[in-house]
């Protein structure tokens, strides 16, 4: 099918729900997508941080195409090698005791929060079930994470709301303990917030909520959708923090591209969940759990060390094109923002620069770039200069 005839068939029988680039994709290698027409595209989104290994990775594949000839899916009800082989990993590189898998973001945190509560309960009964979050966060798209995200523009259309959230300002310890009370169960936050803009936390705010919470045996719950699994160049991005959260959650890169997440708790809250209290009839899926293997096998100190190198390179050749529109650039790893000056907003150049042949994401008021972790040298600076091209 044609770009055109594809947008027809979308517009006629999907239903609104995004505003897209008018490109069609068709298929991709390592960094690189092209549409419908033949046309390349260098890809600074990896599908919002999800194409961890990029486009059509000759191991990735072999290792999903082989569970699926072998296992596709089996119910919870059953034990099956490949999730427990995840869950394996998860837990002996980042020190944390047990997983609980999901199938997205959202559903993460929502069995993050579950979690939260349930601990919360199982101590001190009911009334303490309310979780503090940040402004500027994002958390998801369900009614309960919608709530818990720190954002106005998110709680319209749908109330009621799931109540039980109370908001903070981001590195601000005062405000944290402003919203302090008898009622709070956890804090939850992104390290860096990637919707609202690819803000890292600083590192001093969150060691000092690490520390509130222990005080108060509040969890601290960490949101690392879409931090986790590579991106901010350690295996989590908590890892950088010098912080241990009680939970954490992951999604996005995690299989590679197949939908795959869910939370990873510590020693204290091992047993929290208990049978019957939560579940999902895809969680743990074998090929996204094949898949999660695979990513994280790669992904050892050697590309992780890679990860950095690549980061630090891109956002000191962004600084360097001197481009006018394009002011300083923050982030951690390869989750990269870039702040946008001058009349145009950042949909704009988005928009330019996907019609120049780089796919790009934008965040807050700024441009966001998500690169496959395996974006080569030579991708990086095909994409700088279509930065420079487009935007000079
Ligand atoms: C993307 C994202 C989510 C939501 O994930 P979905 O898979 O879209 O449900 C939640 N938290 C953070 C930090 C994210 O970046």
């Amino acid at each position: 099918m044609t770009f055109e005839e594809i947008k027809a068939l979308d517009e006629q029988y999907v239903m609104q729900s995004y505003g897209r680039f008018p490109v069609a994709v068709d298929r991709g290698q390592g960094a690189t997508v092209w549409d419908t027409a033949g046309r390349a595209y260098i890809d600074f989104t990896a599908g919002i941080g999800v194409c961890s290994l990029g486009h059509a990775h000759p191991g990735w594949l072999k290792a999903v195409t082989d569970q699926a000839g072998k296992l596709a899916h089996i119910s919870n009800l059953f034990y099956a090698e490949p999730y427990a082989r995840v869950a394996r990993a998860l837990c002996t590189r980042t020190g944390m005791s047990n997983v609980m898998f999901g199938n997205s973001g959202a559903e993460a945190n929502e069995a993050m929060i579950k979690l939260a509560r349930k601990y919360s309960f199982d101590k001190y009964g009911m009334g303490r079930g309310t979780v503090i979050t940040l402004r500027n966060s994002f958390h998801g798209r369900t009614i309960t994470t919608l709530a818990a995200t720190g954002q106005d523009v998110f709680h319209n259309y749908f109330f009621p709301f799931t109540e039980g959230f109370r908001y903070a300002g981001a590195n601000d310890l005062d405000s944290v303990r402003a919203q302090a009370g008898h009622d709070v169960c956890a804090v939850m936050m992104e390290l860096v917030q990637g919707e609202g803009g690819v803000l890292p936390l600083d590192r001093d705010f969150v060691q000092g909520v690490a520390q509130l919470c222990w005080e108060r045996d509040w969890l601290l719950l960490i949101d690392e959708v879409q931090t986790g699994v590579g991106r901010t160049g350690s295996l989590f991005a908590f890892q950088q923090y010098g912080v241990q959260p009680d939970v954490v959650s992951f999604a996005k890169g995690i299989a590679g591209g197949l939908p795959f997440g869910g939370v990873m708790a510590n020693e204290k809250c091992r047993n929290v969940i208990t049978p019957g209290t939560h579940g999902t009839t895809f969680g743990g899926n074998p090929i996204a759990a094949a898949a999660a293997c695979y990513v994280l096998d790669i992904m050892d100190d050697a590309f992780l060390k890679e990860v950095q190198a690549k980061g630090d390179y891109l956002r000191t050749q962004i600084e360097a094109l001197g481009v006018p529109c394009l002011g300083k650039t923050r982030g951690m790893g390869l989750m990269i923002g870039v702040e946008v000056k001058g009349n145009q907003t950042n949909k704009e150049l988005a928009a330019k620069l996907v019609e120049n042949g780089l796919l790009i994401l934008t965040a807050g008021p700024g441009l966001r770039l998500l690169p496959p972790l395996v974006v080569t040298r030579e991708e990086m600076d095909k994409g700088l200069a279509i930065l420079k091209e487009t935007l000079s």
